[in-house]
């Protein structure tokens, strides 16, 4: 028996198993995998449950040394999608049967901000009559301003830690009042305290980034009892401070393998919650998106946001979708689904049942 095949047969992942399953290579990467599929049928089945994503606004207060639309990127043409336009997409997501919706946004905290997503949470809640699941993800938010968007329909969050090591996160925020570790640990907290089904998530394939980081990123999540999970590789923007460390990043096709590991060993040790296949493993490798469905992944966010704003969202260079209107996104999604011999689940929410059952 290898050391792989007896970690995956006594079920027990602890720090030393996880490094171990991460480095995997050849017929032991293949054990691992089978094993996440085996796993991923069980629990969750072969139903993937989309959420339309409505990419709300690119200002954000932040300055997040990775990410393209961060505050001080003066090349960004600045954009808020206007509430006619949102609710365009939100019908959208209504009429297709989708079942959710996800708002996502750069990081403001104001009352203006937190006034304006409660109204889009109205207006899911009247177009979608109460129907569509809605999770945000506009970052850091007072308890205060969390409870008010829970009580205007929001259900799901997602915050990703970046990284759970702390002088990791500092190689990757400044080291300042706005990007502080702690208050991010924080808010975390207030949502679950809050009651949301509550989403964290790391980048893969960071400059400094070491396999024993991401073994502990894994065991950050088991350890907060995350209900859903959103995570994918780092891509290089060139007008980000972390591009100058560009040569520290592993190439593509590690970023890809570890990606894929981190969903593999994930859904194996959280069987029933929510993991995303993001965008960002679909910029890295064509067919990215549906090798992460077969790795362990059960949800895909189709965007929805109206194809003029969508190349001023640019996270990072190449991201795909961005000339495309949403129905062009639809077509191409629902065929990448059946490709990774999954079906798409319409009509339903598709909450995560880690929640549900705790
Ligand atoms: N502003 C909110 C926040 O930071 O939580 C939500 C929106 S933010 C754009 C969503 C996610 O994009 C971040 O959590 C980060 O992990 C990811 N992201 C930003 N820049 C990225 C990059 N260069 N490569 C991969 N992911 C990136
Ligand atoms: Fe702003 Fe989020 Fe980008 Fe950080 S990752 S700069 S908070 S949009």
């Amino acid at each position: 028996m290898t050391s792989v095949s007896k970690i995956l047969a006594d079920e027990k992942y602890d720090r030393e198993a996880v490094i171990t399953l991460l480095k995997s290579s050849g017929a032991d990467r293949e054990l691992l995998f089978t094993k996440a599929a085996e796993i991923k049928q069980e629990y969750i089945g072969n139903k993937v449950h989309l959420r339309g994503l409505i990419e709300l606004t690119n200002r954000c207060y932040k300055n997040c040394y990775y990410c393209g639309i961060r505050a001080s990127n003066k090349k960004v043409k600045r954009f808020t999608v206007g509430l006619p336009e949102i609710e365009q997409a939100i019908k959208f997501t209504y009429d297709n049967n989708y079942g959710s919706i996800v708002i996502q946004s750069g990081e403001l905290q104001s009352e203006e901000f937190t006034n304006s997503i409660e109204n889009i949470l109205s207006s899911i809640k009247k177009i979608g009559k109460g129907t569509l699941g809605v999770t945000l993800s506009c970052g850091e938010q007072s308890m205060e301003t969390y409870r008010r968007w829970k009580e205007a329909g929001a259900t799901r969050y997602l915050l990703r830690i970046e990284s759970s090591d702390k002088d990791l996160y500092y190689k990757l925020h400044p080291n300042n009042k706005k990007h502080n570790f702690e208050d991010r640990l924080k808010a975390l907290k207030y949502l679950r305290n809050c009651g949301y089904q509550t989403g964290t998530g790391v980048m893969i394939g960071l400059p400094f980034q070491t396999i024993e980081n991401l073994a502990d990123d894994l065991l950050f999540m088991r350890n907060l009892d995350i209900d859903m999970c959103g995570m994918g590789p780092y891509i290089e923007h060139a007008d980000t401070e972390l591009y100058k460390y560009r040569k520290k990043v592993p190439p593509k096709e590690t970023r890809v393998d570890l990606s894929l590991k981190m969903i593999a060993i994930l859904r194996i040790m959280m069987k029933d919650i929510n993991i995303a296949s993001t965008t960002a493993m679909q910029t890295l490798i064509n067919g990215g998106r549906e090798m992460a469905l077969k790795a362990g992944a059960n949800i895909v966010m189709p965007n929805t946001t109206p194809g003029l704003y969508r190349e001023q969202y640019a996270l990072y260079n190449n991201k795909p979708g961005i000339n495309e209107e949403a129905e062009d996104s639809k077509q191409s999604i629902e065929k990448m689904i059946e490709r990774a011999g999954c079906i798409v689940a319409y009509g339903e929410m598709g909450n995560s049942r880690h929640f549900t059952k705790r």
